[in-house]
């Protein structure tokens, strides 16, 4: 178990908090969860081991047994880390997916099931597999039973593996049909993550992500809702997105509904340079003024769009197995970390989908010490741009830096 201490998730009302947009600062409005009052919908905690029996084809609770104090490895469970870019139905274990469909009676395609997600060809990878599979996950989530128990997983497994802050993404309008409108919807996401953040001790945040496939107008309707639970503790909307196939949609055009969301004191962060180059990172940059970006990993290729992340203190939320498991890159070896690293662009590594991808966010960090050669010194550097790239309150955020901090003087060779 990761430790805690020091940590504390806080069950303070939301309350408001002056942010900046374009200068100014911004009052969040007041708002209220406390008419939903819903019965608890999930079992007693459970305990590792039981965690790890569930979850034996996930790779989660996984004790770093790489770990060497001897020769400089630290523990990279016991890192403080924020998860910036991670799906509310990709964040499901193939087991618990498992659990949901029978419960439902939906046959579950074997490819979902029982492949490997990084061992499928890569000629047969991409999008399109992606969506398909994606969205045979999210016809089995049909209860608010199950939106529950989605985000009391992701808040429990990611505090497993040394997550203080999570910030996770959601499509309400995916899930507006089982609670009947996009405001119960996203009521009970934000109910749950807020009474996961305590039982679990890490600081859940939602980001609302509208949808690049459907029409703009949509993603203003959901930039108007995302700003009336504006905050930026947890259980409140901490920031606004624009997620699916990057090919899709003119970006330009959801650019009033980022408008919106700034207006209303909403941090953004939208997909950009995942499908797409370097063009279309500087065209996001352009026409939605980004806090940050989700994914930005094909920035790589330009020196002159590097140095402008690093100049404006933009942090990528890069995914390394996503981009394996999507083909934009063959391996993990050509996942250019390491440039965008050295080009001093804040990271914060994420895992994206781990249902789709077969990792969780800690692997990530594992990656980058075994396969791309990352130092202590290096990934503490990682863990402290996924925290200060985090939109949460400053008093989740600062324990964690003094706690990497930490981590880093300890049991130093
Ligand atoms: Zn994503």
């Amino acid at each position: 178990m990761p430790s805690m201490t020091g940590h504390s998730a806080s069950t303070t009302a939301i309350g408001s908090h002056p942010r900046a947009v374009n200068g100014k600062p911004v009052m969040f409005n007041h708002v209220s969860l406390s008419h939903i009052d819903i019965d608890h919908a999930h079992e007693p905690d459970q305990s590792v081991s039981q965690l790890a029996q569930i979850d034996h084809d996930s790779s989660i609770c996984r004790v770093d047994t790489t770990a060497d104090p001897a020769a400089g490895r630290r523990d990279l469970v016991q890192l403080p880390k924020a998860h910036l870019h991670m799906h509310f139905t990709g964040s499901m274990t193939v087991s618990r997916l498992k659990q949901m469909s029978s419960a439902h009676h939906i046959q579950l395609d074997s490819e979902l099931i029982d492949t490997h997600p990084l061992r499928v060809p890569p000629d047969r990878r991409g999008w399109y597999r992606f969506q398909r599979l994606y969205d045979m996950a999210r016809r089995c989530v049909k209860t608010e039973k199950d939106i529950r128990t989605i985000v009391d997983d992701a808040a429990r497994i990611d505090a497993l593996e040394g997550v203080r802050i999570l910030e996770i993404q959601v499509t309400p309008d995916s899930y507006a049909p089982i609670m009947g409108g996009l405001t119960p919807a996203l009521e009970v996401m934000l109910d749950e993550a807020k009474k996961a953040s305590v039982r679990h001790h890490i600081a859940v945040g939602v980001i609302v992500a509208a949808s690049r496939t459907s029409h703009p107008l949509k993603a203003r309707t959901l930039a108007r809702l995302a700003v009336k639970y504006a905050g930026d503790e947890p259980g409140t909307v901490v920031g606004f997105g624009l997620s699916n196939d990057e090919r899709s949609g003119n970006t330009a055009d959801f650019a009033p509904a980022f408008r919106i969301a700034a207006m209303g004191g909403l941090p953004l962060m939208p997909h950009a340079g995942e499908l797409l180059g370097p063009d279309h990172i500087r065209q996001t940059l352009d026409e939605l003024h980004p806090t940050r970006i989700g994914h930005g990993v094909r920035a790589y290729t330009d020196p002159q769009l590097l140095q402008r992340l690093s100049r404006e203190h933009i942090t990528v939320e890069l995914c390394p197995a996503s981009n394996v498991g999507m083909g934009v890159f063959v391996d993990k070896q050509h996942v250019p970390l390491r440039q965008i690293f050295e080009a001093h662009v804040p990271i914060a590594l994420s895992a994206d989908d781990p249902l789709l991808f077969g990792e969780r966010v800690e692997q990530q960090y594992q990656d980058a010490r075994e396969i791309h050669g990352f130092t202590d010194h290096e990934l503490a550097q990682l863990a402290r741009d996924s925290i200060n790239g985090s939109v949460m309150n400053e008093r989740y955020r600062a324990p964690a830096l003094a706690q990497i901090d930490q981590w880093e003087k300890s049991r130093a060779n």
